[in-house]
């Protein structure tokens, strides 16, 4: 093992954490491509407390370090991630309401949230009744559907800098784009975020996300295994109709296969290595290319080693 990853390992002991740190966690089974190599180490912190001392021992020791969500937007490669990867744990997953307000931790599953705003007939979330990730992960990636983003409900965001100290920053700061914020730049860990919703009607909402789902079943292999759209939709374009016109919709390699029922997906058809997907993201990337001259961008993130 490497010198650094056991003196870490020994620190969470020292540390009185060393129950919610595991050595070689296999990341499928935190994926929802459910590929992925072992992570050195795997650590999953309660509350706040854990999640500094984890990150302290991460810098005392020199060892990189990551953080999850629920992993529904990362192709993590075979041979795993050298370092540490954070999962935040149960303390990071409190909703509270106050009036049309919500604060939730990052934890918190966004399509979870959208059910309990629907229940409390609040209206703005509606969006999200599909979206797999945390809320943590949602914001990073300004997630969206038909239209609506995390941009347009987010009020604040906590987060823990760098040097480990609580921020709190407003909208207007967070510089949300497509697809993305300014905390992935400055690599905050998100704590929890406040969400302005509307009153609204709950029967309106309830159908709001029924067409939403059926939109989804319609043209999306939700019943499948994947991380979501594989590119993000170059401005003027959409990432899966370039594909499709490329002649790559429905090509596979080992397990992986480009949905025949929207080229942006690629599907783990089951023992797909992280290498049959990857090998299907250059070669779509080549195809576009070679037909548009146009670079597509990649949506998923790509942790780890080959
Ligand atoms: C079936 C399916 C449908 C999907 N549909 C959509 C959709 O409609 N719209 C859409 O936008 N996306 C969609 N996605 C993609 C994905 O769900 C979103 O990007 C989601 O926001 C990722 O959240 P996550 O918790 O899974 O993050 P992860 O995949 O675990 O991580 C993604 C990024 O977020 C960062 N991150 C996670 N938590 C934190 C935190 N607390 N602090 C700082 N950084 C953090 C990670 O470091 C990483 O950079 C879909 C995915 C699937 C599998």
């Amino acid at each position: 093992m490497d010198l650094n990853i056991d003196k870490a390992n020994k620190e969470f002991r020292k540390r009185g954490i060393n129950e919610i740190v595991k050595l070689n966690e296999l990341l499928k089974y935190h994926t929802s491509l459910r590929i992925g190599g072992p992570a050195d180490l795997f650590c999953s912190p309660r509350n706040l407390e854990e999640l500094i001392k984890t990150i302290s021992i991460a810098q005392e020791c020199h060892i990189p370090f990551w953080i999850m969500g629920n992993g529904t937007n990362l192709l993590v490669l075979d041979k795993g991630v050298r370092g540490l990867v954070i999962k935040l744990g149960e303390g990071f997953k409190n909703i509270n309401f106050f009036d049309k307000t919500v604060q939730a931790g990052a934890g918190v599953n966004l399509f979870y949230l959208s059910k309990v705003a629907f229940n409390k007939g609040l209206t703005g979330l509606e969006f999200a009744i599909n979206i797999p990730g945390t809320i943590g992960g949602a914001i990073i990636n300004n997630a969206g559907f038909a239209g609506r983003y995390m941009a347009d409900i987010v009020e604040s965001v906590t987060f823990l800098t760098k040097e480990k100290r609580i921020k709190k920053l407003p909208l207007a700061d967070l510089n949300f784009k497509y697809r993305e914020c300014d905390l992935k730049r400055q690599l905050a860990i998100i704590l929890e975020a406040t969400l302005f919703l509307k009153e609204g009607d709950k029967e309106k909402i309830s159908s709001l996300m029924e067409e939403y789902v059926k939109i989804r079943k319609n043209k999306q292999p939700i019943d499948e295994l994947t991380a979501g759209s594989v590119f993000k939709n170059p401005p003027g374009f959409y990432a899966g109709e370039l594909i499709e016109k490329a002649g790559a919709k429905g090509l596979s390699r080992g397990g992986a296969r480009v949905s025949s029922k929207h080229a942006n997906f690629i599907i783990n058809k089951g023992g797909a290595k992280a290498t049959d997907v990857l090998f299907l993201i250059r070669e779509i990337e080549k195809r576009v290319e070679e037909n548009f001259g146009i670079k597509l961008e990649r949506e998923i993130e790509i942790w780890g080693e080959l």
